[in-house]
């Protein structure tokens, strides 16, 4: 059976440009790039190389780039830098859609004595910026909101954003993991102190990432060791991953132009396509600043778990908005945040394209789905519930 692999979101398929320019790392070019020997040196000037082609895609000076294993690895590591670096200040903004990569740190920070602003959003994931205007506190030590959503691809006007938070004089981090590779970011025109990204979401391998730091924005390392990464980060440098990140960014520069007309004309298709084929289905989130390979559909009376799994009998890869704890499946913390109504957060799934999906595999979405709707709503016990 094919798969259909409509889950973007949650990772991408390795480019093969990625792997082939990876392989050399682990077989000829195995040195550690801080050795003193020119067959280490060789790979210290592959990473350079890398480094400078992360930066590019950020419009960033590749001094600024700092690899690290994983998005998660790198908001962390803001965070608790600029936590460390202003130890008088006690508090955090950020908000209630953000990825568990924040929420959670959050949480454990409120457990050691912060205190933590979630911003709210209101029912298309947008957030009121007088709200944040609001937030800010002479005790702020740093304001984190993501540039994109990963379950609804909500876009946040980050640069008007950063602008607002650097006027107050406060460090400013954005979890940019669902944008990098997919919009085009400028860091030499948003002041932005701080950005996280992640290699497996845009067809690099997983366990790489990178934290952007603005230069001349003081910061602490989270992981203290050897002197790799200027000390930013130790811990001997992944130099095959870091090889493969860098030619994905350079590939995501190169495709991004085409991919951002190609990609969102087959996500129209598929969302248009299902909501006129299915009634009592709505958008989650921003349409109009949305990413443009993401689309998440609320099918009213039907759990999004059973529509996954019969989906999988087809082959068909996407995810639901609910999350199963305790034996309670509970609409996720972004579409509850949201207030999407209960009998359509439950059937939320998400669709994440990319720049390998085809029009053949929308067109099999397409035809699956209506039936599976139907049959699903035959059974569900909120048939009758508005
Ligand atoms: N932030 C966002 C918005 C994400 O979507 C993800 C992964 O899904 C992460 C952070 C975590 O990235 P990683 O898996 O590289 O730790």
């Amino acid at each position: 059976m094919n798969v259909v692999y409509l889950d973007n979101n949650a990772t991408t398929r390795v480019a093969p440009e990625v792997f082939e320019s990876m392989v050399p790392f682990f077989t000829d070019k195995y040195g550690n790039a801080s050795s003193m020997h020119t067959f280490g040196g060789q790979v210290g000037k592959s990473i350079q190389e890398a480094r400078e082609k992360v930066a590019a895609l950020l419009g960033a000076q590749p001094e600024e780039i700092v690899f690290t294993s994983c998005g998660t690895e790198s908001d962390s590591t803001a965070v608790m830098s600029a936590l460390q670096s202003q130890p008088e200040k006690k508090h955090i903004v950020t908000t209630r859609v953000e990825h568990s990569a924040l929420i959670s740190l959050g949480q454990h920070l409120e457990h050691k004595g912060y205190e933590v602003t979630y911003l709210g959003v209101d029912s298309k994931g947008r957030l009121d910026l007088d709200e944040l205007s609001e937030a800010m506190r002479k005790d702020t030590a740093i304001v984190s909101i993501m540039y994109a959503n990963n379950e609804t691809g909500t876009v946040f006007p980050i640069e008007k954003i950063a602008e607002m938070v650097k006027e107050r004089g406060i460090l400013f981090h954005t979890d940019a993991v669902q944008a990098v590779g997919k919009l085009p970011i400028d860091l030499s025109r948003a002041p932005v102190d701080f950005l996280a990204l992640s290699g497996h979401k845009l067809h690099a391998p997983k366990g790489i990432g990178v934290l952007y730091v603005r230069k001349g924005t003081r910061f602490l390392p989270f992981l203290r060791g050897g002197h790799q990464e200027r000390g930013r980060r130790a811990g001997t440098e992944n130099a095959p991953y870091i090889v493969g990140l860098g030619t994905a960014c350079e590939l995501a520069m190169n495709h991004m132009a085409e991919e951002n007309t190609r990609v969102p004309a087959l996500r129209d298709k598929l969302e248009k396509g299902l909501l006129a084929a299915i009634p009592d289905a709505i958008v989650n989130g921003d349409q109009e600043h949305r990413l443009p390979n993401t689309s998440n559909i609320a099918f009213q009376s039907v759990e999004g778990e059973a529509i996954l799994l019969l989906l999988d009998q087809y082959g068909i890869c996407a995810s639901s908005g609910s999350a199963c704890t305790s034996g309670s499946l509970e609409p996720s913390h972004v579409l509850r945040a949201m207030g999407v109504p209960f009998t359509y957060a439950h059937g939320s799934i998400r669709f994440s394209l990319s720049r390998y999906t085809t029009e053949e595999e929308i067109d099999f979405v397409l035809d699956k789905m209506p039936p599976i709707i139907r049959r699903l709503r035959e059974i569900s016990p909120f048939r009758s519930v508005k």
